[in-house]
């Protein structure tokens, strides 16, 4: 028999689950087996009782009385507590589990978590277990599932035990009631199924695009409650009305959703609870005319009672939690994918490595000294797209020396130091360092050889200084020395905190200019001190005058490394040995500002473009 291929995703999730916590699964599977034994301990001593006080054996009567009474209470207790353990469990795997995707995250390679999307997908998919239901409601459904599943095995037996092995006193009575119960038994299930069949269809019809409108609903809370910076934009292009209209048609579609899923589910219930009662009715008289007929006894009546009952409140059960199963497995498929450890893990965990064959501890140890790190004819397309950004690239960076790369908005720029700095790796050609594939590095010792403050750099909240060193125990003198040369440590004295003061703090003044974030995050990268130090135009939120300090001191800094700027100001250029020129992805020139002049036109006209303004 072939597994639903949602059972298979259903069980990799378990997997998951099993290695966050070890006790969750043996729990619930001890809850399943104790419900169902808590359902029919009850039937099985009331019957004797009965027949043993009919009989009018009031001992034998007592002693089972007292046996159903302490049978009821033990497994009652032992339920509850289970039911507490698991609670918490269940609790905690929730919060776990979320982290575990958020530690996998940080694990993974740049470019595989960069894919356009991707982070989207993962996010949708939070955002949808928080609403719908997570990793523990998958696993209360297959307990239901199991549970159901042996509360019906044991129903099923009972029936048979009644219908067979019971004496036969009129052969044609038995047949009768074979045939009844094979009729009770198609009308219930079939019932069932086309009930269940109703509920996926009204489920897949139920208003379209809630989920998105659930998003809306949230990111707008966030931006009216926790974005200064939006809220800035929403009152000076005077955004109320757009903003407020979005907001109540986000919130129609999500209560239209939820009303309408709310008279389904109503009369699916009405629906369902006829069925039981017809079923109900039939299984009773069922069981009376085999009581009537002697081969059962009226104790016995009891217990067929509560098995027939039993099995019209599992079966349902049954197809609901295989509904529930598939449904959290469509939007949870993301996890179990992104968390199994044999699907891509190497990949996704060390982007580099995997690439290459060299066992992990074979890696070369990054020299001492001087690094050269040159392209060879590498081209670069970003993953899920089919154009190359970058096309046979050759060029190389040495120690010491001072490029800038200049070229329109789009040439490639930032996607060529991504390369440089092993945030993604070449689709077509291949990387050195000092003649060596960098593939053959340690991946995170190569990345230390980078610093580099990008366009959209972000700082957090954190503290000032550990903003800065990206640690919590780090050297003061050294973070207020930086802090004093990229312009900023008045401005930090002036807070109460100073220093340690928390970056989106309680403190007064914290709230820092778009230029004295730039600066903190061009402090970060000299901070860090590595051998390679790159801006990719971090410097547009400062006033000219400071952006050229900020070069100027930049370059004096970094006067024994390597010096990587990308900037529009042209100005910047002239603090470079050399300029390399970038157009579609590929470097059309490379030279110093006087040649450059005269061989390339690209150069030539974006200098001219802005000469005109420092002239003037
Ligand atoms: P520049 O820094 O010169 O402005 P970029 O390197 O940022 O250029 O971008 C080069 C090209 O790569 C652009 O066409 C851009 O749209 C595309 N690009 C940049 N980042 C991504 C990404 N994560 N996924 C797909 N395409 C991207």
């Amino acid at each position: 028999m072939k597994i639903p291929k949602y059972y298979k995703t259903g069980f990799r999730l378990l997997k998951i689950t099993n290695t966050i916590s070890k006790r969750i699964l043996p729990l619930n599977i001890l809850l399943g087996l104790t419900n169902t034994a808590f359902q029919y301990a009850g039937y099985f001593f009331l019957a004797i009782v009965i027949d043993r006080l009919i009989e009018g054996k009031y001992s034998d009567a007592t002693f089972f009385s007292a046996l159903l009474i302490i049978s009821n209470l033990l497994l009652s207790l032992i339920i509850n507590k289970l039911n507490k353990y698991a609670t918490v469990e269940a609790n905690l795997l929730f919060t776990d589990f979320k982290t575990r995707v958020r530690d996998k995250a940080l694990l993974l390679s740049y470019d595989r978590l960069s894919k356009p999307g991707f982070t989207g997908e993962i996010l949708d998919g939070e955002f949808t277990t928080e609403i719908e239901g997570g990793i523990d409601y998958l696993i209360e459904c297959f307990k239901t599932l199991l549970s159901s599943g042996f509360s019906i095995i044991v129903a099923f037996i009972m029936s048979v035990q009644m219908l067979f092995l019971r004496g036969v006193k009129s052969p044609s009575e038995q047949i009768v009631s074979i045939i009844l119960y094979i009729g009770i038994m198609v009308f219930l299930i079939l019932s069932n199924m086309l009930l269940r069949k109703k509920n996926s269809i009204n489920q897949e019809s139920s208003v379209e695009g809630h989920e998105r409108a659930e998003r809306g609903v949230g990111y707008f809370s966030n931006v009216i409650y926790g974005d200064a910076d939006a809220l800035r934009n929403i009152k000076m292009y005077d955004m109320q009305e757009l903003v407020w209209s979005k907001c109540r048609h986000f919130h129609e579609i999500t209560m239209r959703y939820f009303a309408d899923s709310y008279n389904k589910r109503k009369k699916q219930n009405l629906a369902a609870d006829f069925c039981a009662d017809v079923y109900i009715f039939f299984s009773v008289g069922l069981i009376f005319m085999r009581m009537l007929s002697g081969a059962i006894t009226i104790g016995a009546f009891t217990a067929y009672y509560g098995a027939f009952t039993q099995f019209s409140k599992a079966f349902p059960k049954i197809l609901q939690s295989d509904f529930d199963i598939k449904r959290i497995t469509d939007y949870m498929e993301i996890f179990a994918d992104f968390l199994d450890e044999n699907k891509q893990d190497k990949e996704d965990m060390q982007g580099y490595e995997s690439k290459n064959s060299t066992d992990d501890k074979c890696k070369k140890v990054i020299p001492d000294g001087d690094c050269n790190i040159e392209f060879h004819d590498v081209s670069y397309r970003y993953p899920g797209t089919d154009k190359n950004v970058l096309e046979h690239v050759n060029v190389s960076f040495s120690t010491g020396e001072k490029s800038a790369i200049v070229g329109l908005n789009g040439a490639g720029k930032t996607t060529l130091i991504g390369l440089l700095c092993g945030l993604y790796r070449p689709s077509e050609g291949y990387i050195t360092l000092n003649g060596v594939n960098i593939l053959e590095y340690d991946h995170d010792e190569y990345m230390k050889l980078f610093s580099c403050v990008f366009q959209d750099f972000r700082l957090f909240d954190l503290t000032v200084g550990e903003n800065i060193s990206c640690t919590e125990d780090y050297d003061r003198k050294r973070a207020l020395k930086i802090i004093n040369a990229i312009g900023l440590r008045k401005r930090i004295d002036n807070i109460s905190g100073g220093i340690e003061s928390d970056f989106i703090g309680e403190e007064e003044n914290t709230d820092f200019s778009g230029g004295e974030k730039q600066k903190l995050a061009i402090g970060r990268a000299i901070f860090r001190n590595a051998r390679f130090m790159i801006l990719d135009e971090p410097t547009s939120a400062l006033d000219p005058v400071s952006e050229e300090k900020v070069y100027e001191d930049f370059a004096k800094m970094t006067e024994d490394k390597t010096g990587i700027f990308i900037s529009h100001r042209m100005s910047s250029c002239l603090l470079c040995d050399r300029i390399i020129v970038m157009k579609n992805g590929k470097v059309t020139d490379i030279g110093c500002h006087k040649d450059l002049l005269e061989k390339s036109k690209l150069y030539s006209k974006m200098w001219n473009a802005q000469a005109k303004y420092y002239v003037a």
